[in-house]
């Protein structure tokens, strides 16, 4: 028995499919949704969505959003979401160092939805860069690796 999954961001379609079980950052905590869930709708914190079929599980960074679940489908409404093989380490990477630049100028009594803005931007850039580095395939690693410095060739 399966549920349909459907990740869906601002931009695209991000994945869809017949899942066994969809893990997913809920407002309230970690919730796993199996087939004939009862209904629900929650909104998503920033975090992770694992997606398990037939013994392969596939993650996904998340920064938010809403989740609708029916007994025979669960449809995510994300801020933004990607499959942690799509994620670009250098964006990310660039993205935390311009923010870490921002708020180094920005004092958080001056201007507090810039600096709230640029605190909200620091965590989705570390959530992928951390995810990214855990849950990477090997062949994703090896392909990081052999871009660092020193490393021998
Ligand atoms: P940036 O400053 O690099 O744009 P951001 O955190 O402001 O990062 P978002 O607004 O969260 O970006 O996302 C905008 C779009 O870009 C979304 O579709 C998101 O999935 C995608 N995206 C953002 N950063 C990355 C990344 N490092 N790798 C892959 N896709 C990304």
């Amino acid at each position: 028995m399966t549920i349909r999954c459907e990740i869906v961001s601002q931009d695209r379609l991000v994945y869809e499919d017949d899942v066994d079980i969809v893990v997913l950052p809920g407002e309230d905590g970690e919730m796993g949704i199996l087939p004939h869930h009862a209904p629900l709708l929650s909104t998503l914190r920033l975090g992770v969505i694992k997606v398990r079929k037939g013994g392969e599980e596939t993650i996904f960074t998340v920064t938010g959003g809403l989740v609708e679940v029916q007994p025979d489908i669960v449809t995510i409404l994300a801020d933004a979401a990607e499959n942690v093989e799509e994620i670009d380490i250098a964006r990310a990477e660039e993205a935390r160092k311009r923010v870490q630049e921002m708020m180094e100028g920005a004092r958080k009594g001056e201007d507090l939805d810039t600096y709230l803005a640029l605190e909200a931007a620091l965590r989705r850039s570390n959530l992928r860069l951390d995810v990214a580095q855990r849950f990477r395939s090997a062949r994703g690693r090896v392909n990081r690796s052999t871009e660092e410095p020193g490393e021998s060739r």
